[in-house]
């Protein structure tokens, strides 16, 4: 009984203001602005800078110019650190497993068992991309082959590229490398395209595009770099190889969103859905930011600025000013 009485008296005095979960751009930018405006708050993250990390230039994180992933990574932890004291308490690596929601505070258990307690959560555990899975795919990802044509596009001007993909995203990144690159050739697996129509009309519209449906990826080929992609056509069974320096991937976005059960709801992808105005979810004390909403467009200065957002709701709304 006094074993249970230390822990639940620790438990009580471990409780937080609000817990953010997650440290890419958009739970950096919160955790500074939660730690300056004196919020109790407790910030974990799996790991530091989010997608971008990998990208070898990021040309459009405002203010900078260039950065490799890796360095924006590193600026937003320095930066997330800083206020690391009597209001901020950092914990990583740290992967949230588990959300329990009350109607006055949150659970979130991570990966070690360890429960934390909040009165608010801000989730800002970003996605990831759903990876092409053929063979040469992962060997020439970030060599030729990329997952985002606003990072790497520009690099591939007056050269022949491959989209594979028929959303949205697909047919965006199609007109986005129209504007510079010599050809853009879009891979459909079926007849349809789910992408709006005015994108696919004025895709096809432009005299350097082409699309190829019914088509089945088999293979990305290169020596140093990407060169080809073999693909086969499913309704003759005809295999061939395209000749392209660039490979866009644009075959979904997967949110890590698995971790928070249905506390809050989320759309048929597993977005979260959030108010645009202020961020929160569902549960009053639940926000989300980043590419793990449903919000239209997803950007490193998009996360922070919506992460930003929702955490001016959250202290609105905590300290009910
Ligand atoms: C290859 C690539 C290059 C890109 N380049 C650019 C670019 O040049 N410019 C640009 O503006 N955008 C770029 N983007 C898009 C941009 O990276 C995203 O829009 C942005 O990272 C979203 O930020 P976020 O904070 O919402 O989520 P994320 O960046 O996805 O970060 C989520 C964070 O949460 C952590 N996390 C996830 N699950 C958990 C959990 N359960 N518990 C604890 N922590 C968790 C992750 O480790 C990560 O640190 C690029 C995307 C990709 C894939």
């Amino acid at each position: 009984m006094l074993r249970f009485c230390g822990i639940l008296l620790r438990n009580m005095a471990d409780r937080y203001e609000l817990a953010i979960v997650g440290g890419g751009p958009a739970g950096a930018a919160a955790a500074v602005y939660a730690a300056r405006k004196r919020l109790k708050t407790l910030f974990l993250t799996s790991e530091w800078g989010g997608q971008s990390t990998v990208s070898s230039d990021v040309q459009n994180w405002i203010g900078t110019p260039s950065i490799s992933g890796e360095a924006l990574a590193q600026a937003l932890r320095a930066h997330v650190e800083a206020y690391a004291g009597e209001w901020l308490t950092v914990k990583s690596p740290a992967l949230a497993t588990a959300l329990v929601p009350h109607d006055d505070h949150m659970e979130v258990t991570t990966k070690d068992g360890t429960v934390y307690s909040a009165h608010a959560l801000l989730i800002t555990s970003g996605a990831h991309r759903r990876k092409l899975e053929v063979p040469g795919a992962a060997e020439y990802d970030q060599k030729g082959l990329t997952y985002c044509a606003s990072c790497d596009g520009p690099l591939y001007a007056d050269k022949d590229v491959a989209v594979i993909g028929g959303g949205n995203a697909a047919f965006e990144t199609a007109l986005q490398l129209l504007a510079y690159c010599k050809t853009v050739t879009l891979f459909n697996r079926t007849d349809a395209f789910k992408a709006d129509a005015i994108s696919v009309s004025a895709a096809l519209a432009n005299p350097k595009m082409r699309v190829v449906k019914n088509s089945e990826i088999l293979e990305v080929v290169g020596d140093k770099f990407v060169t080809g992609l073999k693909w086969k056509d499913t309704a003759t069974g005809k295999e061939e190889t395209l000749p392209v320096e660039g490979i866009f991937v644009e075959i979904g976005l997967i949110p890590n969103t698995g971790w928070i059960g249905d506390a809050v709801q989320k759309n048929s992808i597993g977005q979260i859905v959030v108010d645009p105005k202020t961020h929160r979810s569902s549960h009053p004390l639940i926000w989300a930011a980043g590419d793990c909403t449903d919000g239209l467009y997803h950007q490193n200065n998009i996360a922070a600025g919506d992460a930003v957002k929702a955490l001016e709701d959250i202290y609105m709304t905590l300290r009910r000013v």
